[in-house]
């Protein structure tokens, strides 16, 4: 699941081109009023397409529709070929998508609803493994409505003994425990706040469901980026004093939409947004550092009404690569070359000690968690993490220290040249 997450930086400008040729036929489709939820062929890809991008920008289900049709056409799909590598994740999706409307609006689907749906998953394809996630999505659904009562315990316990080695049996065993297990909230601040420090959002890429690219030796996207924002934070509070808040805290799915919200709510100086890359070969390495313009790309322009459609272009999982009409961050442009530069500039330091690194540089790409940011932001790709030499450095704890380590130097830089420090 979700193999590519970042492959805008393979070849920018040739997705531009196909995506331009894509959005034109969807508008083509759109005025000829070809209801998408009508098509019966949509393939597995475009589906997941339609499924991300309702996750990631409609937080509180205003397009109810489009989830009711999205449900719908997920579950076909799996009556459809059932058999299929894909199927059991298609009904796991269906449920998550009425869980999220559940959860915003109970009156359109009640709890049963949504449970019947992840039991189902469980039932159809125990040995999935999407298995063990819809098993502990119904019991932690359960837990918030009535606690830790007789069918819940059951429903955990269930999990541990039938996925002992699964994620979900941790969350299980927490949950059964009495700790408040999975919220659906925001993740809190350590810290308080100082008056005066710089205020730092860093943004762990992926979570839950979503896992980000997959690497050598089966380490996920979601799961290193985390570990090095951690890092991060320790640094930057310990270092700089600085208010650091994470968009999550721990492996779950948190919406693009509210990721840089909270930025914006917090008045933050710096916004940081960290993944590792992939590519489909599997060939290429290095980082890059994004900065978000698109003032001189025409595809955007021709696709500014379009806001907030997922093009997938080259396959599943393009979840970044939103084409908007508000691109321009008014003002921030500059500083946020500016922060790609520092903390490229310190990254190229890994250097001498870690062979093989290499710097792709400074780049500017469309990317959806950038949009609306009000501060200076950039997005970090850490490495192709399904390459053998950058994958492997990945998986050790003490490169993803000194990644971290680089990370602070670079936003120090930047924030002692701005003055934002002191
Ligand atoms: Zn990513």
């Amino acid at each position: 699941m979700n193999r590519y997450c970042l492959r805008i930086a393979d070849s920018v400008s040739t997705r531009f081109l196909g995506v331009a040729a894509l959005g034109v036929l969807m508008i083509i489709a759109l005025f000829l009023g070809v209801p998408r939820d009508a098509q019966a062929g949509d393939t597995y890809e475009e589906l997941v397409s339609r499924y991300q991008t309702l996750r990631n920008t409609d937080v509180k289900i205003r397009r109810e529709p489009e989830w009711t049709a999205l449900i719908g056409a997920l579950e076909q799909y799996q009556h459809r070929s059932p058999k299929s590598a894909q199927a059991p994740d298609a009904l796991f999706r269906a449920a998550i998508l009425a869980e999220q409307m559940h959860l915003a609006r109970p009156s359109l689907l009640s709890t049963g609803q949504v449970i019947e749906k992840f039991d189902k998953v469980v039932e159809l394809y125990s040995r999935s493994e999407v298995a063990d996630d819809a098993a502990l999505r119904a019991a932690q659904l359960l837990h918030s409505s009535r606690g830790l009562d007789q069918i819940v315990r059951k429903r955990l316990a269930f999990v541990l003994a039938n996925y002992p080695k699964s994620d979900s049996a941790p969350k299980a065993r927490d949950l059964l425990h009495g700790s408040q297990g999975q919220s659906f909230q925001s993740p809190k601040r350590a810290d308080s706040t100082k008056a005066g420090a710089p205020v730092v959002v860093l943004d762990p890429g992926h979570g839950g469901e979503d896992k980000g690219a997959q690497g050598i030796g089966g380490i996920l996207e979601k799961d290193i980026v985390l570990d090095i924002a951690l890092r991060l934070e320790q640094l930057l509070v310990r270092g700089l004093g600085a208010n650091v808040r994470l968009t999550r805290r721990k492996d779950e799915f948190v919406p693009l939409a509210l990721r840089t919200q909270m930025a914006n709510d917090l008045e933050a100086d710096l916004f940081i947004s960290l993944h590792t890359n992939a590519s489909p070969q599997h060939t290429l390495s290095g980082f890059e550092v994004y900065y978000l313009d698109t003032t001189d790309d025409k595809a955007s322009a021709l696709l500014a009404e379009r806001e907030n459609m997922a093009f997938g272009g080259n396959g599943p999982a393009d979840d970044l690569s939103f084409m908007l009409s508000d691109l321009i961050q008014s003002g921030k442009l500059e500083e946020s070359i500016l922060l790609a530069r520092d903390i490229t500039g310190s990254l190229k330091g890994l250097h001498p000690q870690w062979k093989g690194v290499r710097s792709l540089g400074v780049k500017k790409g469309p990317f959806y968690v950038l949009v609306g940011a009000h501060m200076p932001c950039v997005l970090v790709e850490l490495f192709f993490i399904d390459h053998r030499g950058d994958g492997a450095l990945l998986g050790k704890e003490s490169f993803r220290q000194a990644v971290a380590d680089r990370l602070f130097r670079g936003v120090k830089r930047f924030l002692a040249r701005s003055g934002k420090r002191n």
